[in-house]
């Protein structure tokens, strides 16, 4: 299917849809898709504006009708009928474009909202621009950065608090253990090397001075303090005491 068109430059018919030169003046015949209104609009008339997308290294082409980003002179009201100027007084139309940070669309500078605090060194889309409020949007996200990034930090501080005391308890079970076991192996030492010898001198001692207990009083009260004393030795060895 092919329809046939006028050249928007030159008024030549017929132009098939898909020409991309007027075979009567060589020019764009169809023109480009007006960003605002839709509508097509001459290479001879439009006004560019191109959008660089970083991550994918690309260019966005955007095109406008004059009278679509101005509608009326600002100065006399006449309605803008495509030109660069006022025909009635001559005051020169504001055609310029730039780039909303926000949405990456072209803004009319005229209309730009200017990013303040949070949004420094910006230009966004207010609300009475073509297409909302990103200045809103934009404002509303960078104070739920500041918020989360302030919460990221509390959270990391916290837990870095926590670690802290987690390793504090942990030195101080590990020092526990340490001095638990060392006890233990003291215990052990005694019980191999000193245990056989203390008890059986103690047992001896308490023989010793329950037999001579009649015949020889005086011995026997020493052999009773040597068996006191052995069973204190005993009760040290076996505790692990010093
Ligand atoms: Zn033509
Ligand atoms: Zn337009
Ligand atoms: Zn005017
Ligand atoms: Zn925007």
């Amino acid at each position: 299917m092919n329809n046939f068109y006028s050249c928007i430059e030159c008024g030549y018919y017929p132009v098939s849809s898909t020409a991309r030169k007027c075979p009567q003046c060589s020019r764009n015949p169809l023109g480009e898709n007006c960003y605002i209104c839709n509508k097509r609009v001459a290479d001879s008339k439009k006004i560019t504006h191109s959008v660089w997308n970083s991550k994918s290294d690309t260019h966005t082409y955007y095109y406008f009708h004059p009278e679509c980003l101005n509608k009326a002179c600002p100065v006399c009201s006449t309605p803008n009928t495509g030109g660069y100027s006022c025909s009635k007084c001559g005051h020169p139309f504001d055609i310029r474009i730039t780039t909303c940070l926000h949405c990456l669309k072209p803004l009319q500078e005229r209309l730009a909202v200017k990013g303040e605090g949070l949004l420094e060194y910006g230009l966004y889309h207010g609300s009475i621009s073509i297409i909302g409020s990103c200045y809103d949007q934009a404002l509303r996200a960078a104070t739920e950065k500041v918020k989360r990034d302030e919460e990221d930090r509390i959270r990391a501080a916290r837990y870095m608090e926590e670690k802290k005391i987690r390793d504090q308890i942990s030195r101080e079970e590990q020092r526990q253990k340490q001095e638990i076991d060392k006890k233990q192996r003291k215990i052990d030492d005694w019980w191999q090397k000193e245990a056989p010898g203390i008890i059986i001198t103690t047992v001896v001692c308490a023989g010793l001075g329950l037999l001579t207990i009649s015949t020889a009083f005086w011995f026997s009260i020493i052999c009773f303090a040597y068996f006191l004393a052995g069973i204190l030795n005993i009760f040290i060895g076996m505790n692990g005491l010093d």
